[in-house]
């Protein structure tokens, strides 16, 4: 039986990989930062020493919200410049068959409107998730190099925003849809307006975590990997369509009140599936609607005890 190592299994899509892999045929060693600190080299490497996955699954980051990342840029590129290089080293020196690691749109120049695989690193990246986003870069070009080196099976998963059950809820460092899910719960129950980061034009591709993870799980039984692969789900929303969306899901009555704070990131990321339609992996499918629906759910049966 094949070994998977699966990191960051503690965390939004970690949950959501185990709960699909953990019913496979897998020998499976779901590990979180309480387990090892994988920007501890020495921690990593006695992980590898111990466990001798074939397969791994690398979805462990520092992750944060627009917000959670303001004045943080250089922690970011750091603890998560360390956690891959670690990773994927390790997995180079004890021949690791197949690897799997999360990358982010959030690598793609910020003036890029159309992504496509072959872009990443053609431009700037955005200013204000730079320490964040050069990280996954340079993820991205340790698995090229080793790819061309070793002919490792190595590949980079390019999700947009990912939503789900086990989210991180915080208002000030979450992303954009658990924070909105968060700051409604609060304005139902004290009676009062949502307030809304930005004016609300924004257009985001949103993936809802199940879709993503299943792909995810369907990818490692492909032979061949490919270097890079976009996993989105296509269809764009604007904030206020989520905002309004969520109002609906919720039966929100209040006032929603978007601010000019400048707060409103990247204007345009859309992406270019076709490479994914390609790996015949799975699509993903959950509409905002219903993702929504059983992502409120399920924060209304877990509060207070969710991520916040
Ligand atoms: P979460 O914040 O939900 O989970 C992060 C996971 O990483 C947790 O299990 C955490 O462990 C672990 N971790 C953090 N630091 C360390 C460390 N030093 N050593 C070991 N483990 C560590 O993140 P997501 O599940 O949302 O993200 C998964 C991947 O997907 C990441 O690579 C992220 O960059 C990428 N991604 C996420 C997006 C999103 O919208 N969420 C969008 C695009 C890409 P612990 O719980 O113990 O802290």
């Amino acid at each position: 039986m094949n070994k998977v190592l699966l990191t960051g299994g503690s965390g939004l899509v970690g949950r959501h990989i185990f709960e699909i892999i953990s019913k496979a045929k897998y020998h499976v060693l779901n590990i979180s930062s309480k387990d090892y600190d994988l920007t501890e080299k020495t921690q990593v490497e006695e992980l590898f020493k111990k466990f001798k996955p074939d397969y791994v699954i690398h979805a462990a980051a520092k992750v944060g919200g627009l917000g959670g990342h303001i004045g943080k840029n250089s922690n970011f590129l750091y603890d998560n410049s360390l956690i891959n290089l670690h990773m994927i080293n390790q997995c180079i020196h004890h021949n690791v068959k197949k690897l799997l690691c999360l990358s982010s749109v959030a690598a793609f120049p910020y003036n890029c409107t159309n992504l496509k695989e072959e872009l990443m690193c053609q431009g700037p990246v955005h200013s204000s998730e730079f320490g964040y986003a050069i990280s996954k870069r340079l993820m991205d070009h340790y698995i090229q190099a080793c790819r061309k080196e070793y002919q490792s099976n190595f590949c980079s998963v390019i999700p947009c925003n990912i939503y789900g059950p086990y989210d991180n809820f915080n208002l000030e460092n979450g992303h954009v849809i658990p924070s909105l899910i968060h700051k409604i719960y609060l304005a139902i129950k004290q009676k009062t307006n949502l307030k809304v980061w930005g004016d609300g034009l924004s257009l985001r591709e949103f993936i809802y975590v199940r879709d993503l993870a299943g792909i995810i799980c369907t990818m490692l039984e492909k032979s061949i990997l490919p270097d890079r692969i976009i996993v989105v789900n296509p269809k764009t929303y604007n904030i206020k369509e989520v905002v309004n969306t969520l109002a609906k899901i919720t039966r929100f009555e209040g006032d929603i009140i978007y601010s000019n704070d400048n707060m409103n990131g990247l204007r345009v990321r859309e992406s270019d599936t076709s490479k994914l339609k390609e790996l015949n992996v799975g699509f993903p499918s959950t509409s905002l609607e219903s993702g929504l629906s059983e992502t409120w759910q399920w924060f209304l049966e877990s509060y207070p005890n969710v991520r916040k």
